[in-house]
């Protein structure tokens, strides 16, 4: 009977190129479902605690969605899985384009590679037929140009999907990312070094296998009644109204719990650029390295970062496969290479106001060059406001930065500096692998500046504004990612609406009510990481998630995709054994979960004195032992004990 995946993956291993097609029995999608789910059990059997993520023994697997290409919305996205040469536990990072169908039309739920090839190879599978070639000719090639000319070589009937590294995944950049769609980003975790260690520039798929899910027609029911809420969209939103609103909103002290119909609103006409300058006057945008705010970065700086602004140089808008929303752009006109894609709200905020620079023709210059070199840029923006907080301090010198005046704002500084990390060339080898590893080669207490969880660099989100960024940056066996919860997330997903075990938001409540530390939050920040593991299973976007789960039938669909009756709590409960399986494997590899923690400043330790953020502490300890308790951890340790840990 169809239902939904595919039933096996393909395992290569680079060292002698040989290719097993390894069948996957039925009950572990139950247990683990397809996606990061998938990818976190192979890796958890599979990796040896002791090995190298740039070594043999990693594996690197590129992972489809349980939904995608069933005919359900909002659900393209791919993941890519491995031990994290960032964080040294597991790594994880997603994308959308069209990547992800392609994987499941080759006949795989998954692609896994392991061993290291002795020169550059790439994967190339089609119509169902896989073969390692050579792509020596290839190396060095940026992100983009590889994929242009992968697809100009083997487009046939069909062009070809690919994902590649760019120079800064060949040259073991621990932020460096796996790129498709030419130049969107599976960026976080560094898995672009693993694929640079494995010699494997890319992965090429053309293949049509069919995607037959068990009930086609209960799909298109529920993607139907799904559209309508996507479709609608009022016509008086602007750039401007948004900052002032949110400005307004910051001298209350209440708010009001946030519906995700409000941010689709903003995502469908201006994309996550629609944040930039509100989260900077809300003090969700963390600013000068993560010690200024609204105040350094004022509205005459920010004015640069209005979505209306920016929006005048996109020339086109694109959707993910199966979206009907369409958050992404392309632009031109604001920088000399011509099209580029629109930078996302993180790319902007990490290399604007985090450097303190308002000049977008650089900051989409660099997000490009990035998007090319293969580097995530909200690392990339994270290290470079650090070289530039120790270079203001007197802790580098301008001998070496290599004559560079890194000072605030100096745009053409921050390029030339780019340039060097992305070379790996004197002061930008030792930045190119992060600020936990810079602050470490660097000494001289660096590290107070040095701002990351687990060795992650942290999002554009201020965990003083919204203390529920701060949980899930500790305690996800990812750290330090923006992408699977915070208080606003819960109040977005609606997931009581589905759950009737959880608690639902109060409508309006006081700010300061954010920042004391409650059961009833754990279990909300608890649901938050059981739903996204669910979703990360699905291959779904969490922008669509984020519209509401009664309005975007995620669970529904599953039902329908695979012919199974679950309930929604049959599936938090998967949800919660992913996420103990996912802490298990850090364990099993070292990490000391406690040792995850962001680093002070974020954290409001001290609290500032000025700016939207001012007087505010996260009480991260209580935090976290309340959270761990969600999950039957030890409370103290964050430490998984064997009988709650299913991993087969
Ligand atoms: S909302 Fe944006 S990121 Fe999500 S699937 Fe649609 S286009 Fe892609």
């Amino acid at each position: 009977m169809p239902k939904g995946y595919m039933g096996k993956i393909l395992m290569v291993n680079l060292s002698d190129g040989t290719m097993e097609e390894q069948p996957i029995p039925d009950s572990v999608y139950e247990k683990f479902l397809s996606g990061s789910g998938l990818g976190g059990f192979i890796l958890y059997n599979n990796i040896p605690p002791d090995a190298d993520p740039l070594g043999p023994d990693n594996l690197l697997g590129f992972v489809s969605g349980l939904l995608t290409g069933t005919g359900s919305l909002f659900t393209g996205r791919w993941m890519v899985v491995g031990k994290s040469p960032l964080t040294g536990g597991y790594g994880e990072a997603n994308c959308g384009g069209n990547f992800s169908p392609a994987i499941k039309r080759c006949g795989y739920d998954g692609i896994f590679f392991k061993g290291i090839s002795e020169k550059p190879v790439y994967l190339y599978i089609k119509n169902g037929k896989a073969e390692l070639k050579d792509a020596e000719y290839l190396w060095g090639k940026d992100a983009i140009e590889t994929e242009e000319t992968l697809i100009a070589e083997l487009s046939k009937t069909r062009k070809p999907k690919v994902a590649c590294i760019g120079p800064a995944g060949e040259k073991l950049s621990c932020i460096s990312g796996i790129s498709n769609d030419l130049g969107r980003m599976a960026a976080r975790s560094g898995l672009g070094a693993v694929m640079g260690s494995k010699k494997l520039k890319a992965v090429v798929l053309d293949s049509a296998q069919k995607i037959e899910p068990a009930n086609r027609y209960e799909i298109k029911a529920l993607s139907q009644k799904c559209n309508k809420w996507v479709q609608f969209q009022p016509w008086f939103l602007s750039g401007n109204g948004l900052r002032i609103l949110a400005a307004l909103l910051r001298f209350l002290p209440v708010q009001t719990a946030m519906d995700g119909m409000l941010w689709k609103f903003m995502l469908r006409k201006w994309g996550t650029i629609a944040l930039n300058q509100y989260s900077v006057e809300l003090g969700d945008s963390p600013i000068k390295n993560w010690a200024g705010s609204n105040l350094d970065f004022t509205k005459e700086k920010s004015n640069a970062i209005n979505p209306d602004t920016i929006l005048e140089s996109e020339i086109s808008k694109y959707h993910c496969y199966s979206c009907p929303l369409g958050c992404g752009g392309i632009c031109k006109g604001k920088f000399p290479n011509g099209e580029t894609h629109k930078p996302e709200y993180e790319s902007i905020l990490a290399l604007s106001g985090l450097c303190l620079t308002d000049k977008m023709d650089s900051v989409f210059q660099m997000n490009d060059r990035l998007n090319r070199a293969g580097m995530d840029t909200i690392s990339a923006g994270g290290t470079i406001a650090f070289a530039i907080e120790c270079y203001e301090r007197g802790i580098l010198t301008r001998e070496d930065t290599g004559g560079l005046e890194l000072t605030w704002g100096n745009t053409d500084a921050m390029q030339a500096l780019l340039e060097k990390m992305i070379d790996r060339d004197g002061i930008g080898d030792i930045l190119a692998d992060g600020v936990k590893k810079a602050s470490e080669r660097i000494g001289n207490n660096s590290d107070q500046y040095a701002i990351h969880a687990g060795g992650q660099e942290l999002p554009m989100h201020d965990s003083r504004f919204d203390p529920g960024f701060a949980v899930h940056y500790a305690v996800e066996a990812t750290p330090g990612r923006h992408t699977i919860g915070s208080q606003m997330y819960y109040e977005m997903f609606r997931l009581w609406k589905k759950d009737k075990s959880l608690p639902r938001p109060w409508l309006m409540y006081l700010k300061r009510s954010k920042y004391q530390v409650t059961e009833k939050k754990a279990i909300e920040a608890a649901a938050c990481s059981k739903f996204m593991n669910v979703l990360n299973g699905a291959g779904g976007c969490a922008f669509g998630a984020q519209i509401g789960v009664d309005r975007v039938p995620v669970f529904e669909w599953i039902n329908a995709a695979t012919g199974w009756n679950k309930t929604p709590e049959e599936y938090m409960a998967i949800g919660k054994r992913l996420q103990t399986l996912k802490q298990a494997f850090n364990v099993k590899h070292g990490i000391d979960p406690k040792s995850t923690k962001p680093s002070s400043r974020a954290l409001g330790q001290p609290a500032m004195t000025e700016g939207a953020n001012k007087h505010r502490t996260v009480n991260i300890d209580r935090m976290m032992a309340d959270y761990w308790r969600q999950f039957n951890w030890n409370k103290d340790t964050g430490r998984p004990p064997e009988e709650v840990i299913d991993v087969n």
